[in-house]
């Protein structure tokens, strides 16, 4: 079978006008945590053909994208055909040019009602989203073999782990918890205006045990949805993972419980699955590293040799195939860009050569984008969009990437 060697992109982050997306909506509210609003974003919702096209150009044969939910069910139960219409040209269009579509049906964006019904706290959730990935599949499913349920399932237990930490040094550093206390309860009001309740549960909030449990209900009700109307498509989800590494003895056991909350506890409910879809940009360091990288533009370390080590350590637990689903850097020197591919694929070679089954690599990510919170400062495409024009701008490194060959 032929390597899947593309490029990522989500829908919210590039295709511009997701009005009903909880996004849209916490992007446009005054206590907003978003840097700017997504607005046109790159505006790949009119210029995929243009887009798809240029991955064929450059010699990539996959493209993961998402489907928006809150496009094709922007009421809840209410279907619209005219976007599964778009989804469908788009699909055409990957096929006419010799592209494989790896598509994901949830990338962290909403539907803005979902939210107002408890969001991702609640276990009806979980239905409402296996009613939605049957609809597309029974629509869709001739253009289809791989698809992703839910990316990075676990980002919202990181979060939560953040939260905690960020908490712990609150107390040490002595915010003015005044005035954030006093923000949180204006911001409150305005959730309870805009989301029917204080404390929405989006997707990317901080995940309790119950709610990360819901997510893994969602997969599982989505995938036994899909392969009911069609068995032959490859169902996964995704992660993200780090390298983790530790340094000195004080972090004795440390290493193996943030592996367990990250990765191995997820194993009952994905060991069945068709593939594991690896997402990984850099490694956690506990302890004191004895060489340091220089930083990303995201703030993390410049480290491409942690993807071996990740699909390493992966399918040492997990034995299923493997697709590196996003792996990437965030930075304006587009040489730097083409060290990274290199160095990450050499890393796909080994593990394939040492017997794992990695069938595919889609780097993050193919245009210049919304970066969620941080908005457009953050530049981890192979290709570059003008922010007023939105003309494309193909960098070196998206042909680097195409004449790789595994
Ligand atoms: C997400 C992408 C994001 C990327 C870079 C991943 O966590 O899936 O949506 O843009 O990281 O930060």
């Amino acid at each position: 079978m032929k390597f899947l060697l593309g490029a990522a992109t989500s829908a919210h982050q590039v295709e511009g006008n997701n009005v009903n997306s909880d996004c849209w909506a916490m992007e446009n509210m005054r206590y907003s945590s978003f840097a700017e609003k997504s607005g046109i974003a790159a505006d790949h919702y009119n210029r995929f053909e243009e887009d798809i096209k240029l991955m064929k150009s450059a010699g990539l044969n996959a493209y993961r994208f998402s489907i928006e939910w809150a496009r094709v069910e922007p009421e809840e139960g209410v279907f619209s055909d005219s976007e599964i219409g778009h989804y469908e040209e788009v699909l055409k269009s990957c096929i006419s040019n010799g592209i494989e579509p790896i598509v994901t049906l949830h990338h962290f964006s909403s539907p803005k009602w979902l939210i107002a019904l408890g969001g991702w706290e609640e276990e009806k959730t979980a239905e409402y989203f296996a009613r939605y990935c049957k609809f597309v599949v029974e629509k869709l499913s001739g253009y289809l073999n791989y698809v992703c349920t839910i990316n990075e399932a676990n980002m919202g237990v990181l979060i939560a782990a953040v939260a905690r930490d960020f908490e712990k040094s609150n107390l040490q550093i002595g915010l003015n918890l005044e005035e954030l206390k006093s923000r949180a309860k204006e911001a409150a009001k305005e959730n309870s205006e805009v989301f029917k309740t204080p404390n929405p549960q989006v997707f990317l909030s901080a995940r309790t045990a119950k709610g990360d449990s819901v997510i893994m209900l969602a997969h599982t009700k989505a995938k036994a949805a899909i392969k009911s109307v069609a068995p032959h498509i490859c169902v996964g989800l995704t992660l993200s993972l780090h390298d983790i590494q530790v340094y000195g003895n004080e972090n004795d056991g440390k290493a193996e419980e943030l592996w367990k909350e990250e990765f191995s506890h997820y194993i009952p409910y994905i060991k069945d699955d068709d593939f594991i879809g690896v997402q990984n940009y850099t490694r956690t360091v506990l302890g004191e590293a004895p060489e340091k990288f220089p930083l990303t533009q995201a703030g993390y370390e410049n480290y491409p040799q942690a993807l071996e080590n990740v699909i390493k350590t992966v399918y040492k637990e997990l034995k299923i195939p493997v697709i590196v689903t996003e792996n990437g850097i965030a930075t304006l020197n587009d040489d730097e860009r083409c060290d990274f591919i290199d160095r990450a694929l050499q890393g796909v070679k080994n593990c394939i050569e040492s017997g794992i089954p990695v069938l595919g690599y889609c780097h993050w990510s193919l245009l210049d984008n919304f970066e969620w919170q941080k908005g457009y400062s953050v530049n981890f495409g192979l290709v570059g969009v003008n922010r007023k024009t939105l003309k494309r701008l193909p960098k070196k490194s998206l042909f680097r990437l195409g004449k790789y060959t595994i």
